[in-house]
This record gives structure tokens, C-alpha cells and sequence, in this order.
């Protein structure tokens, strides 16, 4: 069986050597541990994060040791009551053909009830992320008008159909092509959308939301941060969830230059990570997964097929290849 590695840590831009594909033999399962044959891996930005060395609110990955993160695959052998050989599961042990999960740590997932791929995306970890930043920390308002920047992918997609479905007079996003621009527009319904590559994005913001915005939901950081900054109207409040445009930046990047707006303004920005909102996934559930099953939420997946293509899904995600979520199809 395969394991992909960290090889090296990445100055910048990952690249192929960055990471390196190992032979190992299938894992024996021990007590309270399931075997599991992997069908479905994800490719994450926060996966970026952990590849550095500094400390983050996510631990580093070791370099030789797995790309570790989420992941389904069928139950092969099962030593506890709860699964059984068949059974899908979620699990968090990432990049790998073969995983022994102690059976507690896996959750099962029903093809019946989603695709499995859902339980990555939009049912999933980005699902989740995109309803408690909307509602619980951007405390989305019916009437708000709203922005959301990387609103072609795995998050922004379902957080800006989310603010909208709760009551957004307004949804604005941008990306980084035109079929992104038009896929939002034309397929998700927002009201305006843009190419943040064309031209500044202050210009491009205060054309798309004339009457500015109440609600920043932001996965890019940077320039966007800035312009939904000098967007915002009074009261204002942003949801920080990313800032993916300093990714792979080797030094850190320029702050907004206008944070007394903040002050003037009273708004309010707040930093989230999902994991601590993990209580919210019976809510979440409960109201997407009817908006999922009715239409009215809408996702697509970018998939890629084959275990060896896994760090190239994960490099072509970080660079915008993928609209939707980017997974990896064993
Ligand atoms: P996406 O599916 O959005 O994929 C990443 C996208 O980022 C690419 O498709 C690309 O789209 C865009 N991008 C890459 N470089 C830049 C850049 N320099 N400027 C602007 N956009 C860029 O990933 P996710 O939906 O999984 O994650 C989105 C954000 O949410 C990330 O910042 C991630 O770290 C964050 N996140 C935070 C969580 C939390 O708990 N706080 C949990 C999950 C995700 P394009 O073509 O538009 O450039």
C-alpha cells in the first residue's frame, strides 16, 4: 500500500519534491481499530499551514510523516461492535491508501443519505466552516449585504448561498476567472460577482456593492480584507476564516492600511476556526441538508482520480484550479 509523505518543507510554492510517495505494508488493525481501504481523500489549504515549520492553531506536519487530514474510506475489518466490513467512514488519517482510525475517532458516513464526497465538502468540514462563520460570527442579519472573497470554492461557495438562503439582500463575491465569475452569477445566484485579477479590488468591491456591506466573510486576507474594510458600512462585521492570499508568502504580508476605519466605523472582525464550533454540526446538518436535498443549496466538486495525483490536486487547489471543493478520487 501508499502513503504520501512531506519530504521537504516548502520555501513558497509547494512543489512535486515537496512531497514523496512510500511503499508500506496494508496495517494489521489493533483492538478498538477499524481497517480501512481509503476512497476519498481532501486537499485542504490548512494542509499549507502545517507543512511550515512555525506553530499555528494547527499543529506542523513532520517532515517524513503522512499528509495527515481528512479522508473516507470502507470498512475492511472491523474489531468493534459499532462497524461492520462494508461501512463508510470519515476519518482524519489523510494521505494514505490503507488507515487503521481507532474506531471512536472515525464517524460513518451513509452513501443512502449523501454522496460521499459531500461529507467532505459541503456536509463537511467546509460546510460547517461557512455556516458558523455566516451565522454565528458574522451574525448575518435579513437585509445585510454581503461579501464573500474565494466565493468559488469549497467555503466561499456555500457561505455565500448560506447568507443568502438566511435573508442577504445582497451576496457579492470574488474569484480568480471568469468561468468562476460566471459560475457564481449564473449557477449560485449572487447578485454580483468579479474577477479580483482584473483590477484593484477597492474599485472592483465599491461597483459590485454601491451600497456597501455589512457582512465580510473572509477567506483571502490581503487586498480583499482592505477593500471590504473601506467597504463597510457602520456596525459592520467580518467573518475572518482564511487569508489564503499569504499562504505561501516567505515573509509576512502588508497589513490593511486602514484599520482606524474599524474604529470609526464600530466594526467588528473576528477570527474563527472550525473545530471549535463542532457542537454546531447537528444545526448545520439540520438546515443544510434540507437546503441540499430541496435544490436551493448548490455545490460542485473539482475531483481528481488517482492516489499518485494527490499533491498535484492539492497544489493545483492552492493556485485555483478547482471550483468547489477539490477532492481526490482513489
Ligand atoms: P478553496 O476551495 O476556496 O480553494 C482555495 C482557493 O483559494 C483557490 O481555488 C483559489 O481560487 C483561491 N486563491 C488561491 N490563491 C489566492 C490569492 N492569492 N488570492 C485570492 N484567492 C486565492 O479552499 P477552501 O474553501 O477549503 O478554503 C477557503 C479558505 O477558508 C482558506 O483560506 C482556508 O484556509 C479557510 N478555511 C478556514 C477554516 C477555519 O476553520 N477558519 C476551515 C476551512 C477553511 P481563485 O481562482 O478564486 O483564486
Amino acid at each position: 500500500a501508499r502513503e504520501i509523505r512531506l519530504a521537504a518543507r516548502p520555501v513558497g510554492e509547494p512543489k512535486p519534491s515537496d512531497f514523496e510517495v512510500a511503499e508500506v505494508a496494508v496495517p494489521e488493525p489493533g483492538a478498538g481499530q477499524l481497517l480501512v481501504r481509503n476512497v476519498l481523500l481532501s486537499v485542504d489549504p490548512y494542509m499549507r499551514g502545517r507543512m511550515s515549520e512555525a506553530k499555528s492553531y494547527a499543529e506542523p506536519y513532520r517532515v517524513g510523516e503522512v499528509m495527515w487530514g481528512g479522508a473516507i474510506g470502507e470498512v475492511v475489518t472491523s474489531t468493534v461492535d459499532d462497524f461492520q466490513p462494508g461501512d463508510f467512514v470519515l476519518h482524519n488519517l489523510g494521505w494514505r491508501e490503507y488507515a487503521v482510525p481507532q474506531a471512536r475517532e472515525a464517524r460513518k458516513v451513509d452513501p443512502e443519505v449523501a454522496p460521499l464526497s459531500a461529507y467532505l465538502g459541503v456536509l463537511g468540514m467546509p460546510g460547517l466552516t461557512a455556516y458558523v462563520g455566516v451565522v454565528d460570527i458574522a451574525s448575518l442579519k435579513p437585509g445585510d449585504h454581503v461579501f464573500v472573497s474565494g466565493a468559488a470554492g469549497a467555503v466561499g461557495s456555500i457561505a455565500g448561498q448560506i447568507a443568502r438562503l438566511r435573508g442577504a439582500a445582497r451576496v457579492v463575491g470574488s474569484a480568480g476567472t471568469a468561468e468562476k465569475v460566471r459560475y457564481l452569477k449564473e449557477d449560485l445566484g449572487f447578485d454580483a460577482a468579479f474577477n479580483y485579477k482584473d483590477a484593484p479590488v477597492a474599485g472592483q468591491l465599491a461597483a459590485a456593492a454601491p451600497d456597501g456591506i455589512d457582512v465580510y466573510f473572509d477567506n483571502v486576507g490581503g487586498d480583499h480584507l482592505e477593500a471590504a474594510i473601506g467597504a463597510m458600512n457602520q456596525y459592520g462585521r467580518a467573518a475572518l476564516c482564511g487569508s489564503i492570499s499569504g499562504y505561501n508568502a516567505t515573509s509576512p504580508p502588508p497589513g490593511p492600511r486602514n484599520m482606524f476605519r474599524i474604529v470609526g466605523w464600530r466594526l467588528r472582525l473576528q477570527g474563527f476556526i472550525v473545530t471549535d464550533h463542532y457542537n454546531r454540526m447537528r444545526d448545520f446538518i439540520a438546515e443544510a441538508g434540507e437546503w441540499v436535498r430541496s435544490g436551493r443549496l448548490k455545490y460542485a466538486e473539482t475531483v481528481v482520480e488517482g492516489f499518485e495525483h494527490t499533491p498535484e490536486a492539492f497544489m493545483d487547489m492552492l493556485s485555483g484550479k478547482n471550483t468547489g471543493k477539490m477532492i481526490v478520487s482513489l
